[in-house]
This record gives structure tokens, C-alpha cells and sequence, in this order.
């Protein structure tokens, strides 16, 4: 028989500090998914060995562990649908080393990522995935999600910059995986393997990271479009610019109106629709490259293209940007908001159906993303959020999905699978490809303790 909660703190306590309080449970019940758990009792490890411990309990006791950072995820990967643990690592919070010769930081999981941006910028060094959420998740979680963010077109994701990780096991096992070194291929990528695979093979408790130099100059132009055909053109022209821009992001007219509603700081200069590039460099490479992008949004028919002429004007727009998310979710607190990814040429056609598609459900759509890796961040937009609207709403998103899939995409790319998006799993992998994916899960977890039913329907 599986252990009632005041059992589960007796098995706990002893080797790890544990909640259960109503207030405590509640605190880690739900992400930004909208979705809640009912788990019976938070563990709140702060070494390492009380991780293993509580692992090794749940493989000897039969209960459910489900890892969790900072609860900012958008497809409930830390929620509870079955009960069990919530093992909540935010006290694993030090960055154990900054080596800038070796341009290497460690750090422990629950080191809040915008923390560690601004600590390795300190010493000249630069750690370039970013996503829009970077001042409140944590490391581990977004090694878990391999996250993504604003500069994802240039430098990549979270994935491509773990060069190892201090993993413990879903049996309780504590292993290292990968090196300090730049090249390993030593074995099994077990890196890799762990990196976005959302709580349910390991628990990460230390990442060691590579990092980049600063750059030395970095620019940004903003252009404002007055007509939604000269937007389509202008991230086009954009896409067919012949350099890689540090950010090219993409804004429509509601996600505009959205966050001009919301900020102070933020006057929309064209209804239509914004189109963001930053490019960074040395400082002759970034204007070169600014006057080249301007050059293409202008001939697109952008109504007014403008760079920040200082840092305070250029972190303005990019707060406004990264508080895009906040300002819809204020606005349309029912909405559906996915994260496909298509290639770069098919990113307009994507937006164009996102709209066609809601309007074929009697509803509408949002659209933002980094146009510049092919990301559309989609929301389906409802009023009322009832049974109903909800079951046109969700109609809906399988018609993303599917129209991404067509358009050479993916489901997901960087929030993840977990709960929300598991149902849609078997339109772009095989049955071939989800038992082996399922061969693996069960190989390293053969009890099924670690996040069961993430991922997979
Ligand atoms: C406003 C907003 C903007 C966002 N913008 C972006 C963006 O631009 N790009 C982007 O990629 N994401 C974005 N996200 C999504 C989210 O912030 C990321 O997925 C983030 O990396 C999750 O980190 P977390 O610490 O909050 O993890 P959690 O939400 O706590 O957990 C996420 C998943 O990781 C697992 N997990 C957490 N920690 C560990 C660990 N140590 N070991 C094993 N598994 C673990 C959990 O079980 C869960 O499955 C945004 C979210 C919000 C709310």
C-alpha cells in the first residue's frame, strides 16, 4: 500500500526537511500552465545526499517524486496531477565556481538564471540563452526544459551550452555526466539525454556551463509597421538579411495593444505590429549590419524603423518585449499559448494560419516569437473560458499543431511536452520513436517514481 501523508513524513523527515502544510502544498501546487496538483508533502532538500535520500525512498516506499525550480513553466511539467512528493530544489541556490580562464561556470540548481547573467557578466563573461522568464526560473529547471529565449537564432539554447551536469538517478544513484572540457564523447551523451528531458530521468542538482566573451557592442532597431501585408514583408526581408542577428523578434498588432495597455514605458509607434533586431559585435560589424536591416524593414514598408540611441532606450524595449507574456496573460486570462517552431521561411505563413485557424473556431488569435529560429509563441484567445469556448479554444490548438507539423515544424520549441501538449505527442513521433523513447524512461526508472506521465499519453 502506497504511504498516507503522515507516513511519508515520518519516512522523510529524518533525511530531508519536509512541509505539509495547506499554505506549504499550495505554494507548489500549480506552474504557469494554469494547471494545479494535489501533492501530499514538499521536500525541501538542501545537499545533494537529501535528494538521493528522498529518491531512494521513493524507490524502496512506492511514492511519486516530482522535481520542481521555480514553478515558472507554461505545460505543468512541475505540477502533481498524481500526488506524491513535490521535491522543490530551490535551496540548492550557490554558484559553486567561476573559472574565467576555462570561461566555465558551475552552479547548483536552483540558481535563479538571471542571477547568473548578471554574475558572470561581472568578471567580462556572458552567458547567452535568455529566455523572457531568465530573473525568475532556475538553472536546473531551465536544463530540464531546455530553454530558449530571445537569442536563440545565434547562440542556441540551454542544450548547447551544458558541458556537464551532477544528475541524480531516479533509483537514488548520484552520477556526473559529461566534462569540463569544450569536446567529450566519453560514452553515452548522458548530458544530453537529460537536458529537456523535464524532470523524468534525473534530477538535476549542479550544471556546469560554458560560457561566451561579452560582446563588445550590441545595437538595437526597432520597426513599426502600420499594415499587417508590410509586416509580413518586413520579417521576410528580415529573414533574408544575409548576417545572423544576436534577436529577431516578432510582435503583432494584439500582443502590441497588449503590453501598451500594461507599461508605462511603452508607446507603440505603428498599430500593426512591431519587428525587433539586435545585432552585437564588434562595433563597426553591429552598425554594418543595423544600416543592412534597416535598409530591408524599410523597403518592406515599415512606417517607422529607429535604433536605440542609448542603453536605458534600448533595455526599454527589450522589458517591453520580455513583458509581453504578463500583459496578454492580464489581458485574456483564458487563453490557450503555445509554443510551436517552424522553419524560418514558413515563420509568416505559421502566423497568417494561426489567425485562419481561430477564426475557423470562432475565435482569435495572438501571435508573437522569435522569428529569427522560426518560433511562434501562439495563443488562442478566449473571452469567457467556459466548458465550451474552452472546447473550440483547444480544437483549435490541435489545428496548430497540425498546420506547424505540415510546415515542417514541431511541437514544441522550448516550453517542453509534460501535461499540456502530451495528448498531440503521436502526430509528430511514432510509435517506433515513443517506444524508445519509453524503453529508455523505463530503463532508468524502473519503478516509475520519477515525474510519471510527463510526456508521454
Ligand atoms: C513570462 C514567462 C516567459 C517565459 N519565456 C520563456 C522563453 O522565452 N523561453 C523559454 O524557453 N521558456 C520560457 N518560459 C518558460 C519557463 O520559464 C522555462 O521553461 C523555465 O526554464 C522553467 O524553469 P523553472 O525553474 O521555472 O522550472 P519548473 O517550472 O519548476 O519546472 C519545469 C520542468 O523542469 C523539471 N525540473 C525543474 N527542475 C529540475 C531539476 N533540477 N531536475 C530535473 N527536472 C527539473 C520539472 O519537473 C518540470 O518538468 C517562460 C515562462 C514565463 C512564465
Amino acid at each position: 500500500m502506497l504511504p498516507g501523508v503522515r507516513d511519508l513524513r515520518a519516512l522523510l523527515a529524518p533525511v530531508c526537511p519536509v512541509a505539509a502544510s495547506a499554505e506549504a502544498l499550495l505554494a507548489v501546487a500549480g506552474d504557469k500552465s494554469g494547471l494545479t496538483g494535489r501533492p501530499s508533502l514538499v521536500a525541501r532538500p538542501r545537499t545533494t545526499a537529501e535528494v538521493a535520500a528522498v529518491i531512494a525512498a521513493a524507490n524502496e516506499y512506492g511514492f511519486v517524486i516530482v522535481p520542481r525550480g521555480a514553478g515558472t513553466g507554461r505545460c505543468g511539467g512541475a505540477v502533481a496531477e498524481r500526488g506524491g512528493v513535490v521535491l522543490d530544489l530551490m535551496g540548492l541556490d550557490a554558484i559553486l565556481e567561476i573559472d574565467r580562464r576555462e570561461a566555465i561556470v558551475r552552479a547548483q540548481h536552483g540558481v535563479l538564471l538571471g542571477a547568473l547573467q548578471s554574475e558572470v557578466e561581472a568578471v567580462g563573461l556572458w552567458f547567452p540563452p535568455d529566455p523572457a522568464s531568465a530573473a525568475d526560473c532556475a538553472v536546473g529547471g531551465a536544463v530540464a526544459t531546455s530553454a530558449g529565449g530571445l537569442r536563440g537564432a545565434k547562440y542556441g539554447t540551454m542544450k548547447h551550452y551544458v558541458l556537464g551536469l551532477e544528475v541524480v538517478l531516479p533509483t537514488g544513484a548520484v552520477v556526473r555526466t559529461g566534462a569540463r572540457t569544450r569536446k567529450c564523447v566519453t560514452g553515452y551523451d548522458l548530458t544530453s539525454l537529460m537536458v529537456g528531458s523535464e524532470g523524468t530521468l534525473g534530477v538535476v542538482t549542479e550544471a556546469t556551463l560554458r560560457l561566451l566573451p561579452r560582446p563588445d557592442c550590441a545595437g538595437t532597431l526597432a520597426a513599426w509597421f502600420d499594415d499587417e501585408d508590410a509586416l509580413a514583408r518586413g520579417v521576410a526581408a528580415a529573414l533574408d538579411v544575409p548576417c545572423v542577428p544576436g534577436a529577431l523578434e516578432f510582435v503583432d498588432r494584439r500582443a502590441l495593444a497588449a503590453v501598451a495597455a500594461h507599461r508605462e514605458d511603452f508607446e507603440p509607434r505603428g498599430a500593426a505590429g512591431l519587428v525587433l533586431v539586435e545585432c552585437d559585435g564588434a562595433a563597426a560589424a553591429v552598425a554594418h549590419e543595423l544600416a543592412t536591416f534597416r535598409a530591408a524593414l524599410e523597403g518592406a514598408g515599415a512606417a517607422h524603423v529607429e535604433r536605440a540611441t542609448s542603453a536605458a532606450d534600448r533595455d526599454r524595449l527589450w522589458a517591453a518585449r520580455r513583458g509581453i507574456s504578463p500583459a496578454v496573460s492580464a489581458r485574456w486570462p483564458h487563453r490557450l499559448s503555445e509554443d510551436v517552431c517552424v522553419p524560418r521561411t514558413q515563420f509568416v505563413r505559421m502566423i497568417g494560419d494561426l489567425h485562419g485557424i481561430a477564426a475557423g473556431h470562432g475565435l482569435t488569435a495572438l501571435g508573437f516569437g522569435h522569428a529569427g529560429d522560426g518560433n511562434v509563441h501562439a495563443s488562442i484567445l478566449m473571452e469567457r473560458g467556459d466548458a465550451e469556448e474552452r472546447a473550440r479554444a483547444e480544437a483549435a490548438v490541435g489545428d496548430v499543431f497540425r498546420r506547424a507539423l505540415e510546415l515542417g515544424g514541431t511541437l514544441s520549441a522550448e516550453h517542453g511536452i509534460a501535461i499540456t501538449k502530451r495528448a498531440y505527442l503521436p502526430l509528430e513521433l511514432a510509435a517506433a520513436n515513443r517506444a524508445a523513447q519509453l524503453a529508455i524512461k523505463h530503463a532508468l526508472d524502473p519503478r516509475g517514481v520519477l515525474n510519471p506521465g510527463k510526456i508521454f499519453p
